[in-house]
């Protein structure tokens, strides 16, 4: 079968491998789609990995596809069955964060993320899942596409962020940061009774997108010259946002937040990955005001069987987010050597 293999800054292969055998507790899946992920993207541009990351690797951690076959002692699922595979839902050794129900912040589960840790992930025709037991792997709808249910990835990092802070049906929020985080975060909070959604981003043709995902207002934090009067004017008060999201996953956006957008005793949650120093932050200038700092990270199995079952009611539709599906041998090209430009989602469709 083909794989995509990482191997270092700039340089992922396009290599033929044998089909992984299912031992006991695994199963093979054949990918439908799998997305290529913004961490990807970093990994090729930056070189930069998670220690624990074996390279070479065959990335990719947003699965879906079809249940292919079985190892021994698998029961849960069988030969047919539509499927996506995340991350690992709990740790064997049930540790104390395990013990509570928050497995996004078990200390050993990650690590074990397929395409990101010890295991190959799903650039490839099939993935072998490791440990059926022990990793996310809910049944799709038949009436979700694949399409859809693979962008439970970006759609589940939102949806814990936002139920990991302390947003209140009503509160008026800004959500800076337009990407596949951004937009997601906008039409959940737009679900869950926002009052008033204000956008941040840095380019202004996405306005109509990111207003038909539920922002109310859009500003362009490059060009806008007094953000917090911007937002105060909109708001039609004195003082900012009630809870503010942090989805751009950079030090500027998070900046603006805490200085110009977020109320005194309001909430910043910083759902985006930011790999800078914080630096720029003076906490004396802000810490007058008692915001509380909220970081969130990735999302539990539930929160993905949530996002399927709004997914399968009409409640979350996210149209545009997938702007292209690549086989393997375009995926470098187009992709990751690209300059991306108006790409939100790419799919790799490891059959084409
Ligand atoms: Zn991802
Ligand atoms: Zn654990």
């Amino acid at each position: 079968m083909k794989v995509g293999v990482f191997y270092g800054k700039g340089d992922i292969r396009i290599e033929e491998r044998p089909v992984p055998e299912p031992g006991p507790g695994q199963m093979l899946v054949k990918i439908a789609y799998v997305g290529i992920c913004g961490t990807d993207i970093e990994f090729f541009k930056d070189g930069g990995v998670p220690p624990f990351m074996k390279v070479p690797l065959v990335l990719g951690h947003e699965n879906c596809g079809v249940v292919a076959k079985l190892g021994e002692g698998v029961t849960k699922f069988k030969v047919g069955d539509r499927v996506l595979c995340g991350p690992p839902s709990h740790c064997p050794e049930d540790c104390p964060s395990c013990k509570e129900g928050k497995t996004n912040i078990c200390i050993h589960a990650f690590p074990r993320t397929a395409g990101l840790g010890q295991y190959d992930g799903g650039y490839a025709e099939y993935l072998l899942i490791h440990d059926v037991e022990h990793t996310t792997i809910v049944p799709v709808p038949d009436n979700v596409d694949f399409k859809d249910a693979v962008l439970f990835d970006v759609i589940c990092v939102s949806l814990h962020g936002i139920r990991n802070s302390q947003f209140k049906f009503g509160d008026d929020v800004v959500v800076s940061g337009t990407g596949p985080i951004g937009l997601s975060a906008i039409q959940i909070l737009k679900a869950a009774g926002a009052n008033r959604i204000i956008a941040l981003g840095t380019n202004s043709a996405k306005e109509p997108l990111i207003k038909s995902y539920g922002a109310d207002y859009f500003i362009n934090s490059k060009e806008c010259k007094d953000l917090a009067g911007e937002i105060k004017k909109i708001l039609g008060k004195e003082v900012g946002a009630d809870v503010v999201y942090e989805c751009a996953g950079n030090m500027n956006s998070l900046s603006n937040l805490v200085y110009d957008c977020v109320k005194p005793g309001g909430q910043v949650n910083v759902i985006g990955t930011i790999q800078q120093p914080m630096t720029e932050l003076i906490p004396g200038r802000f810490s007058i005001f008692e915001p509380n700092m909220q970081f969130s990270f990735t999302y539990t199995e539930d929160e993905v069987r949530i996002y399927l079952q709004m997914s399968a009611a009409g409640k979350l539709h996210f149209p545009g987010m997938v702007t292209g599906v690549v086989s393997l041998d375009e995926c470098v090209e187009k992709v990751f050597a690209s300059d991306r430009k108006g790409q939100l989602k790419v799919l790799i469709d490891p059959s084409l």
